[in-house]
């Protein structure tokens, strides 16, 4: 098996007395597209914050394909590309101008930033709009230019949180179609933050996240085998509705603190 791409170990995440991450193990590998499933509250935001380095971990590391989040910032981020919960385009630039403003940011040559942002943006279905504000385009199509920005420098671990909430069930298709041929065709690891079950239902991979800690990890059927119900929407719900679990499980498939 390949060396994973993301490494997680011992991440503990404070604010003040309330622990949102509570010594988090976890590692993806590229070519795995992984649901990162928890209910609201559960800490999914707070690990992709800590993760992009816009919070430091109170305890634990980070390590992007080798490279310490801590000692080598700059490495380690190279290979991370983000959606956030909010979106974070400018509503009053065009889609060309904030993917060739991330570029820069990237340090992307103009060259290669115009062919990568013409071809994501083809990819993605948005290539008519490149002139168009984005305060003039639908919640999907925003959403589809928020992941050809992360994609821009190519990063081999991309992290999607909530990315498809209030979306239409095409754009919803489309985004998870665009980031599957990344898996399949590039290697990319993906991190799919959502509280919806249908969703993680149909990843390689699901890690359950809830009050802070991984409770379960595996294929969609070792997760819903672990939680002891006959669907994963069931074992979800079960799960999670009641209180935390011990440590995080060992292996693929385990659960923690079921009965
Ligand atoms: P999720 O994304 O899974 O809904 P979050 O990471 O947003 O979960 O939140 C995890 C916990 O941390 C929640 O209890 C939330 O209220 C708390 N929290 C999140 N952000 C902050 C913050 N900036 N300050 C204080 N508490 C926070
Ligand atoms: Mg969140």
């Amino acid at each position: 098996m390949s060396e994973p791409m993301l490494k997680v170990r011992g991440l503990t995440k404070r604010y003040g007395e309330r622990e949102a991450l509570k010594a988090l193990d976890l590692e993806l590998r590229g070519g795995e597209f992984t649901a990162l499933l928890g209910p609201n509250g559960a800490g999914k935001s707070t690990l992709f914050q800590v993760l992009t380095g816009l919070f430091a971990a109170d305890e634990g590391e980070v390590e992007v394909a080798g490279h310490s989040l801590r000692h080598d910032a700059a490495g380690a981020l190279r290979h991370i590309g983000v959606v956030f919960q909010q979106m974070a385009l400018d509503l009053d630039l065009s889609i060309q101008r904030n993917l060739l403003f991330q570029a820069d940011l990237q340090g992307l040559p103009r060259r290669v930033a115009l062919e990568r942002i013409a071809s994501g943006c083809a990819r993605l279905g948005v290539e008519a709009d490149l002139n168009r504000k984005v305060r003039e385009l639908s919640g999907g199509n925003r959403r589809k230019v928020e992941l050809v920005r992360a994609s821009l420098h190519h990063p081999q671990v991309l992290l999607m949180d909530e990315a498809t909430v209030g979306l239409d069930p095409k754009s919803r298709h489309d985004l998870l179609a665009a980031l599957n041929t990344d898996v399949r065709e590039r290697g990319v690891a993906v991190l799919w933050a959502t509280h919806l079950v249908e969703e993680a239902e149909q990843a390689d991979r699901v890690v359950v996240l809830h009050q802070g800690r991984l409770v379960a990890d595996g294929t969609p059927a070792e997760v819903t085998a672990a939680l002891g119900q006959p669907t994963l929407e069931a074992g979800f719900i079960a799960r999670t509705t009641r209180g935390p679990g011990g440590p995080a499980p060992a292996r693929p498939g385990a659960v923690t603190g079921a009965t």
